[in-house]
């Protein structure tokens, strides 16, 4: 037990039914425009690259068109590269770091390399800056068969047919000061469990997949962000939010194992960026700049092995 205050919404030790979500979800307003923000960012996109709409999410009243950008000259011989963003709609840098990389980094790219980068997986949860989806499902435990996040199973569906053929997947997030305050106690009160307190951690850092830890790749891509961020620094344990550092800034989990995006190619080289907003020596645009970065190392990087 913890001298937390209990969740406002269910029972504590009991898992929520379809009232605790109604009432979690009624609770959830729109708080930023995914037309105005990304739908537009990818529009302007389209004079250069390729747009296609792999999904639709109904959440009445409203709907979602899920889209990605790909290289116009798409090539079978070369290798692909896969760019997630917004699969927990609150991380922004994930959002916006990901179009960032399409609008001033993708061009040096071509010819060498298949990009296809899904910038927004999780738009309802982007406006109402959550990590759930409408029906308090987390995307990112949800890259399964069977998914119970529609979210998760369309951008399954759209690389499907690449799967054995990605070289390169980096899928971008965020960790907040809020996974505290507000999303670990949600979980926990929708689970029926404590909430145990944990530790944000002040800077940037990776996740790798502990099947697949490639720790060559993943030291690559921290020295390239480590010019643009600091990088988060283990804790008293040695640990980045409960997990053992293999190297600075780096955890690994075993990715498919636990539905996580990282998990949904054959990848050669995948990881998971973890972007500190929240932290005084980092701005919005340093996140950003933080997030284009990694991707730009973690494509250098595979093209140069
Ligand atoms: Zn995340």
């Amino acid at each position: 037990m913890t001298d937390q205050a209990p969740y406002p919404i269910g029972t504590p030790g009991q898992p929520w039914g379809d009232s605790e979500k109604a009432e979690w979800r009624s609770l959830q307003t729109r708080q930023r425009s995914y037309e105005t923000d990304v739908v537009r960012a990818i529009e302007s996109l389209r004079s250069r690259f390729d747009v296609v709409e792999y999904g639709r999410l109904d959440y009445a009243p409203d709907t979602y068109a899920l889209l990605a950008i790909k290289s116009r000259e798409w090539r079978d011989e070369l290798p692909s590269v896969l760019v997630t963003g917004g699969v927990h709609g609150y991380e922004t840098s994930g959002v916006h770091g990901s179009l960032r990389f399409v609008e001033q980094h993708a061009d040096d790219y071509a010819g060498r390399v298949n990009l296809l980068v899904a910038p927004c997986i999780s738009p309802w949860a982007y406006e109402r800056i959550h990590r759930w989806n409408a029906h308090a499902v987390d995307p990112n435990r949800s890259f399964r068969d069977d998914s119970p996040a529609e979210e998760s199973a369309a951008l399954i569906r759209l690389v499907a047919p690449l799967r054995d053929r990605v070289l390169v997947h980096i899928d971008l997030h965020e960790t907040t000061d809020t996974d505290e305050t507000e999303f670990r106690p949600a979980k926990a009160a929708r689970d029926g469990e404590d909430s145990v307190p944990g530790e944000i951690p002040d800077g940037f850092y990776l996740v790798g997949d502990s099947e697949n830890p490639q720790p060559e790749f993943q030291q690559a891509v921290i020295a390239a962000v480590a010019r643009v961020t600091h990088i988060a620094p283990a804790d008293r344990n040695g640990e980045i939010i409960g997990s053992p550092i293999v190297a600075p800034g780096i955890i690994n989990y075993p990715v498919r194992k636990l539905g996580l995006c990282a998990g949904i190619t054959r990848a050669r080289y995948t990881t998971t960026t973890e972007v500190y907003p929240d932290s005084p020596r980092a701005t919005a645009e340093q996140c950003n700049a933080a997030q284009a970065a990694a991707v730009c190392a973690a494509i250098d990087f595979a093209l140069s092995q």
